[in-house]
């Protein structure tokens, strides 16, 4: 029968143990605890340092959290004469005096407490100057145990506390846990190879759990407080190892079954000297550019061509702030893949950008006599049924499009490179369905989102990473204010005089689904007022998506061409758009926006070496997240310390948007607690790999074992080979 002491595995329906039952098991599940391992993983947040109950009659520090335990004597509700407070008071004694606690507001307890009880208190103490001075403690928790229970009541022990949910109290937990951690499961042999667990000094797992949940000493529970003791730690790597260690796996599995092309002629740049080694297009390329390209992008594109010129597909992610400079490192990748008869393709989120893409690429390729094709929505019939001849044919060398790449009657004749700009706008179904139009192409992913490198390493472990950490040299960080409402005057003022001196601004506006037509409503009104009333002189523009794409088109032109001077436009502009001239950013109902949005905005401006600014209007009322957002945009530039900033508000689930499915769970470790432990984990998941890849060491039998356990059906590794 499940449930025996002896019978148990890690997947055992909670049901089935002792003192559960359904009704216990339903509530737990409601809490996310369905299994023996859920609940073994379920922590206490907050332990009891009983060892040190104090006497009711000693003197007690007052303010200072103390435990005491004796027997109810009394229980009464009262309630204030003057403030309509309920109060409960149960009087507490034990063989040295009496005292009396007071809980506020939760009349329902004197329902909970009976006379002759022993009860356990937590909290300050205090003296009450209307009741003749007479101490009082407020309890932060309380526990009923039974004197019978003799483990439970241990006057020398730390005690687990766990958050409770209705029909399942601390005690009850810790019942649960102290039993099943007395079961088989913990005669099982240590899974981590031993020369990991001296190296760090972890302790075995069963030993690390039993003290995360039942201290053995009180030294150092801070640490346990904190979730930082070396016990932690072990579960922490523990959580890590098996997440990296699938994923590379995953990797070398993908590397081993798509055989790719490889691209032998690209030529290495050296990152010491900077000469380029073979190659005719790139050095011609580099040469025609008005800029030398920076020691970061040089190590990128480096990484790039190492990948590209191996037989297997290249399965890139690069990350680059805003301005970093991606684009002219994608374009010298499907340079190499053009050099070497393939066609490449360019994925971008906006039609705009496709667009503005297509405009400076063709200028930059005029002298190599590549054709560049557009596809893009907007375009007549006939145009678009050339233009997909052209690609079907081979003639349309490189194409540049947005959606409308993945359709199928796109077709390309011999596809070799795949580039994704701005991922964080794609689903991976669209970059999958991508590169199918490809024999196992190339694939280079770009971000501007700055992924937290803790969840780099985690929802994107699968691909290799490439960091652009560095903007081209002269760049002055954008100065960023904050104003209100009232405040507005003041920004038109500097605007005005930033458009004297030969710039120009951009007001952006947000546009929210559920509000369009309102918020679309602002942006145009917004643009009459400025033209009208504020700036009568000036030419103000504006854009948004409903506009038609050549009138887009238009706009964006005489933008560039500083034919306007203050474009007012919806988020369409968030990313990508380059027009160096453009000083100042203004953001109405910045309240509005996530930080990552913000923050891309910004990039807008500041992409030449002049001084540029972005203002941020906010509106009340707001959020404490929007606050938060908003100081934070305002104290940084550091797209890498902004999106810490936005994992920290939002969480990690939030922050891709959608639940990353894929991955198994962590059960001890915190992305935003452990990101150190996680960059270990992964050194040693990555060089325990490198020399035993099919785990077939009789000291990796235990990780196998585990391994398959954590991932599930996720993952077929192992089975190959
Ligand atoms: P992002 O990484 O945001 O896509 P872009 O590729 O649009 O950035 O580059 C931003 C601007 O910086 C462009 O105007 C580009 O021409 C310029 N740029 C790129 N690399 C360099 C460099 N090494 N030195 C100077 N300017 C550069
Ligand atoms: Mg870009």
């Amino acid at each position: 029968r499940p449930g025996m002491k002896n019978t148990l595995n890690w997947t055992t329906p909670i049901q089935f143990i002792k003192g559960i039952g359904p009704f216990k098991a339903s509530l737990l599940k409601k809490m996310g605890i369905e299994t023996v391992e859920d609940a073994l993983f379920y922590l206490p947040f907050r332990y009891e340092d009983r060892s040190t109950i104090h006497k009711i009659a000693e003197p007690i520090p007052v303010n200072e959290m103390v435990t005491l335990c004796g027997e109810v004597r009394g229980v009464r509700n009262r309630i204030t004469p003057r403030k309509y407070l309920k109060i409960l008071e149960v009087a507490l004694a034990d063989e040295t005096g009496v005292i009396s606690c007071k809980w506020f507001n939760q009349p329902f307890l004197e329902k909970v407490f009976k006379p002759g009880q022993t009860v356990i208190v937590t909290g300050k103490v205090s003296k009450n100057p209307f009741e003749h001075f007479r101490p009082e403690i407020a309890p932060v928790s309380y526990e009923i145990v039974s004197r019978e229970d003799d483990s439970d009541f241990g006057r020398d022990k730390i005690v687990p506390v766990y958050h409770e949910t209705p029909g399942m109290t601390s005690k009850n937990f810790r019942t649960l846990i102290k039993f099943l951690l007395e079961t088989n499961l913990f005669s099982e042999k240590e899974k981590l190879p031993p020369n990991l667990l001296h190296q760090y000094g972890f302790l075995s797992f069963a030993s690390s759990l039993k003290e995360v949940h039942f201290p053995s000493t009180r030294e150092g529970l801070f640490q346990l407080l904190e979730g930082k003791s070396i016990f932690h730690q072990r579960l922490v790597f523990e959580d890590f190892f098996f997440l990296e260690m699938g994923l590379a796996l995953r990797k070398n599995k993908h590397k081993k079954e798509n055989k790719g092309f490889s691209f032998p002629t690209g030529g290495l740049v050296d990152p010491k000297t900077g000469t380029l080694h073979g190659g005719g297009m790139e050095e011609k390329l580099l040469q025609s550019l008005s800029f030398q390209l920076t020691p970061a992008q040089k190590r990128v594109l480096n990484e790039i061509k190492e990948d590209m010129m191996r037989p297997f597909p290249m399965n890139r992610l690069l990350q680059g702030d805003v301005g970093s400079g991606k684009t002219v490192v994608a374009l010298i990748a499907m340079l190499i893949a053009v050099e070497n008869g393939f066609q490449a393709c360019f994925m971008v989120p906006t039609e705009l950008l496709a667009e503005q893409h297509y405009f400076n690429l063709t200028s930059l390729l005029a002298p190599f006599h590549i054709s560049v094709g557009l596809l893009s929505q907007g375009m007549k019939k006939k145009e678009q049924a050339e233009t997909l001849k052209e690609i079907a044919e081979g003639k349309t060398r490189l194409v540049i499009g947005t959606h409308s790449l993945i359709q199928e009657k796109v077709a390309f004749k011999k596809l070799g490179l795949v580039v994704v700009d701005e991922q964080h706008k794609f689903g991976v179904i669209q970059r999958m369905e991508l590169k199918k139009k490809g024999e196992s192409p190339e694939l280079l992913i770009m971000t501007a989102t700055p992924i937290p490198r803790t969840l780099a390493l985690t929802v994107y472990g699968d691909l290799d990473l490439s960091v652009l950490d560095e903007l081209p040299p002269g760049r002055k960080p954008v100065e960023t204010r904050l104003y209100y409402e009232r405040q507005r005057t003041s920004v038109y003022a500097f605007t005005e005089s930033e458009i004297k001196k030969g710039r120009q601004a951009y007001f952006v506006f947000p546009l929210i689904e559920e509000s369009q037509k309102v918020d679309l409503h602002a942006a145009v009104t917004m643009h009459q007022t400025l033209q009208k009333e504020v700036f009568p002189s000036l030419k103000i523009g504006l854009l948004h998506g409903k506009m038609k794409g050549d009138e887009k088109e238009k706009v964006m032109r005489q933008f560039k061409e500083r034919e306007i001077q203050i474009l007012v436009a919806t988020t369409v502009i968030e990313v990508g758009i380059d027009v160096s001239n453009a000083s100042l950013m203004v953001v109405e109902h910045a309240e509005r926006f996530g930080l990552a949005q913000l923050h891309q905005l910004r990039g807008r401006v500041g992409r030449g070496s002049d001084q540029a600014y972005c203002f941020l209007i906010a509106n009340y009322p707001m959020s404490e997240d929007a606050k938060r957002r908003l100081k934070a945009m305002v104290s940084s530039t550091d797209g890498f310390k902004l999106a810490e900033e936005d994992l920290a508000i939002r969480g990690p689930g939030e922050f891709f948007g959608t639940r990353q499915s894929g991955l198994p769970e962590l059960r001890v470790a915190s992305l935003l607690r452990d990101g150190r432990m996680l960059e270990t984990a992964r050194r040693e998941a990555i060089g325990l790999l490198e020399k035993d890849p099919l785990l077939h060491h009789p000291d990796h039998a235990g990780l196998k074992e585990i391994l398959l356990r954590r991932w599930m059906d996720k993952l077929d590794l192992l089975s190959t080979g």
